[in-house]
């Protein structure tokens, strides 16, 4: 039996989703069919991102991304070390080297001030991080990549809903910057299918090949040869991949959208609370969402007191019944990335991952469950 009282996360999926996963099920066409093709076309509306092609998470999205944006062999992206490691991953995957730079520590997102001096003929791409949905300063980031030639992914895993202002005005995330940006629908991002992805581009090759290599470089999706009155042999041009999303998956995404603006609204409020909570905790950090940023707050991540040992909170809060995770992992510091060079120090990374916790946010919380939290982490702080 769970001694938790107080999860992490939690997923908002209701009888809503349920429903239209058995509607999909009893319909005779479950993947890559209409429900795909309308949750695409769902997200444009909601984004006002130009092109949406689904696939299978948001690491197959930053694969099909980089690929279209020509990295390969020997290439370098400009990335961070500090997030989930699949954001390296997708670098690494086609045979490119990623290349952390450090953050900011007060958005936990890329430090613009620190790309430039990682730029190499080498360079391919930068693949920016919004951080548990804070946007990052993509002024700064697009500026630096128009004047050397590098294009900009956008990893938006955990960013739906989040928005931001890029020159003068402000945008959802999805509307890209530059070349893609990628979205997950893990359960513990703000939507979720279960697994599933999400790449939006403002270019329509792009789009075309991310459709092309999902399904296997396929010349005629099989949704097409069903429609059709004549037969059809499709071709296999290009190499390709089965990175699709189903089409039950796709209706409950559809409902999830439908939900976006109160969940993020709802867990803006949360955050806000939590502010007021945790004012009183001397030495407590807490996240900055700066001007051009609306966070979804995806996570809720303090930074400890210096006086406090961080697993040390984390098992006090644990054994009051309230679950936290510690920061955002750092890729470098895993056996898996170990050998890569590594080109720069990243104190505030380490720094990030070691000193930070995330506290329980989740939709439906409540200003008792919050005043546990809060209560609990003062004590363990003290
Ligand atoms: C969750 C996450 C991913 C991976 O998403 P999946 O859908 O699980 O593949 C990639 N990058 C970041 C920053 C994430 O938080």
């Amino acid at each position: 039996m769970s001694i938790i009282r107080i999860p992490v996360a939690k997923p908002a999926l209701g009888q809503e989703e349920a429903d239209a996963a058995a509607r999909v099920i009893l319909s005779g066409w479950v993947t890559q069919g209409p429900e795909v093709a309308g949750f695409e076309r769902d997200f444009t509306q909601a984004t006002a991102a130009p092109h949406a092609c689904a696939v299978s998470n948001c690491t197959t999205a930053l694969h099909l991304a980089l690929r279209a944006v020509g990295v390969g062999p020997g290439d370098e992206v400009i990335t961070v070390s500090h997030s989930f490691i699949a954001t390296a991953n997708a670098v690494r995957y086609l045979g490119g080297a990623p290349i952390f730079v450090d953050i900011d520590p007060g958005t936990f997102n890329m430090n613009p001030a620190l790309i430039e001096a990682a730029i190499t003929p080498r360079t391919k791409a930068i693949l920016c991080v919004h951080q548990m949905g804070m946007p990052c300063d993509m002024d700064a980031i697009s500026a630096i990549a128009r004047r050397h030639g590098v294009r900009v992914v956008e990893d938006a895993a955990c960013a739906i809903g989040s928005g931001m202002m890029v020159g003068g005005q402000w945008r959802m995330v999805g509307q890209p910057v530059d070349a893609a940006v990628c979205f997950s629908f893990h359960p513990r991002k703000v939507l979720t299918t279960g697994d599933g992805g999400m790449i939006t581009t403002g270019d329509a090759g792009f789009d075309a090949k991310f459709r092309l290599w999902r399904q296997h470089g396929m010349s005629v999706p099989d949704a097409v040869r069903h429609g059709s009155a004549t037969v059809i042999f499709e071709s296999y041009d290009e190499l390709g991949y089965n990175y699709r999303m189903t089409d039950i998956q796709a209706a409950v995404g559809r409902c999830q959208l439908t939900r976006l603006t109160g969940l993020v609204e709802e867990r803006r409020r949360l955050v806000a609370h939590y502010g007021t909570l945790l004012g009183a905790i001397t030495g407590l950090g807490l996240p900055v969402e700066p001007a051009y940023a609306r966070s979804n707050w995806q996570s809720f991540c303090i930074r400890l007191p210096d006086r406090a040992d961080q697993l040390a909170v984390m098992q006090a809060m644990l054994d009051q019944g309230v679950a936290t995770r510690r920061g955002i992992m750092c890729s470098h510091r895993e056996p898996a990335c170990a050998d890569l060079p590594l080109r720069f120090a990243l104190p505030e990374s380490e720094a990030a991952q070691d000193r930070c916790i995330l506290l329980p946010l989740y939709p439906g919380m409540t200003g008792d469950e919050q005043a546990i939290v809060a209560e609990g982490l003062e004590k363990a702080c003290r």
